[in-house]
């Protein structure tokens, strides 16, 4: 929320002013700060310091809430690891110069052809959620020679109280080993000849703000753990997922970083296991904003549009969770057309072009606008650029990351043409 700072000149991130990114890079266009990632980041290494827990943990960065490579190198560079969910992903990480050994790799239905890509590449851990891909991955490591790392993602039944669609802890979810077979499972798998028993993991959920349910699932995963090595299963490394919620508006309490994970953390101090944590929302979300310019003002009997040149296919949030975004004016000073200050707030809805009904980003925001002015849609690093598509054939947006005073484009916006320069006519 905090990202961009009111000056004279309107909006700035860091050292450079919105209305220059604009100029030079066009709408809409993505704005990343590597000031914010990297204090994002030092917060939850922060958090775990403060328990003592720093130098047995390794923060795997959730690729898939952002994985621009300029995002993924920076994450690189302070030392993190990744959670992956594609064979995709696995090879972003390693072209942004991230280590292979520190990559864990979750997903539901992982194919042959990714698990063969991730045992040779040497990563940390697999993330196992069913009976069947466990015997699928001991057949691929025998394959190829090796013995796959493998961690049970087990399923706590605990509800992260989040909105349906990402939570994922619950027994109805497709996620993960139900917890009542997750003992059984392990002792099967450390029988497997190519099946070499790392680890546990559990991710209940995303945008969580009251941490009492990663707290419970941790409760529950420890106590699977002891049991375990009681059976003579004693494992390596403790996963507790990602999921800390952050701020998205001004009057939601969303927790600090040391705050939402100190129940659960003050439950692991102590602890001989290697900790692997997987934030994706919380290390992206509040460093990056989307920019766009207001295109048409359409003042209407019972509403009135504001149609900006962001869409749903650049921003999804919105339309598929009913997602909050801050929406904000970038410059400080209103002019109308003949040069008058123009300030009467008016209530917009903010949509953008795309044919659908569900294409808006914002409702009922009290604003002043004028055609031409430019917006900051704020919160919208994590599950963003991640989610565009290229909906009623818009090219994807640019994205920039400022690093003090310079700007570095860090993906050009598609041209037209590569649009369909995969397609082909009948002959
Ligand atoms: C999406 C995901 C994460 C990251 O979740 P955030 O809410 O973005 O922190 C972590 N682990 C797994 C397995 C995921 O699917």
């Amino acid at each position: 929320m905090s990202l961009a700072v009111m000056q004279k000149d309107g909006l700035h991130v860091e050292g450079v002013a919105l209305t220059e990114v604009a100029a030079r890079f066009g709408t809409p266009c993505y704005v990343y700060s590597r000031a914010a990632l990297t204090a994002a980041y030092a917060a939850y290494r922060d958090a775990l310091q403060a328990h003592g827990l720093a130098d047995r943990s390794l923060i795997c960065y959730a690729v898939k809430a952002n994985s621009n490579l300029a995002i993924l190198n920076v994450f690189a560079r302070l030392g993190a690891g990744f959670d992956i969910v594609s064979g995709g992903e696995l090879a972003r990480v390693i072209a942004a110069g991230g280590a292979a050994d520190k990559v864990v790799f979750s997903g539901v239905g992982k194919s042959r052809v990714e698990m063969r890509a991730a045992l040779e590449a040497g990563i940390h851990c697999f993330n196992v959620e069913s009976a069947s891909e466990l015997a699928q991955l001991s057949e691929v490591a025998g394959s190829v020679g090796r013995r796959a790392p493998v961690s049970l993602r087990v399923n706590p039944d605990v509800d992260a109280r989040t909105h349906p669609y990402i939570s994922t802890g619950l027994k109805s979810a497709k996620f993960g080993v139900a917890f009542g077979e997750a003992f059984d499972l392990y002792r099967r798998a450390a029988a497997l000849p190519h099946i070499a028993v790392k680890g546990i993991d559990c991710h209940i959920g995303s945008q969580l703000l009251d941490p009492a349910p990663a707290a419970e699932a941790a409760d529950k995963v420890l106590a699977l753990v002891d049991r375990l090595a009681a059976a003579g299963i004693a494992l390596e490394h403790i996963d507790l997922g990602g999921g800390m919620g952050i701020q998205y508006r001004a009057d939601e309490p969303a927790p600090t970083a040391s705050a939402y994970l100190a129940p659960m953390l003050a439950k692991l101090e102590g602890r001989r296991e290697q900790l692997v944590f997987e934030p994706g929302r919380s290390l992206v979300g509040n460093a990056g904003l989307l920019l766009t310019h207001v295109a048409v003002l359409k003042p209407g009997e019972e509403k009135h549009f504001a149609v900006v040149d962001a869409a749903m296919n650049d921003l999804m949030r919105p339309a598929l969770y009913d997602a909050w975004h801050e929406i904000v004016p970038v410059s400080a000073t209103k002019v109308g057309a003949g040069g008058t200050a123009v300030d009467t707030p008016m209530n917009y809805e903010i949509v953008g072009p795309v044919c659908e009904s569900g294409d808006f980003l914002g409702h009922d925001r009290v604003l002043t606008l004028n055609e031409g002015d430019l917006l900051a849609i704020l919160s919208a690093g994590a599950y963003g650029m991640a989610m565009a598509s290229n909906y009623n054939s818009r090219p994807r947006a640019a994205e920039v990351m400022i690093d003090g005073n310079d700007i570095h484009l860090i993906r050009r916006r598609e041209m037209v043409p590569e649009l369909f320069a995969l397609e082909s006519v009948l002959p």
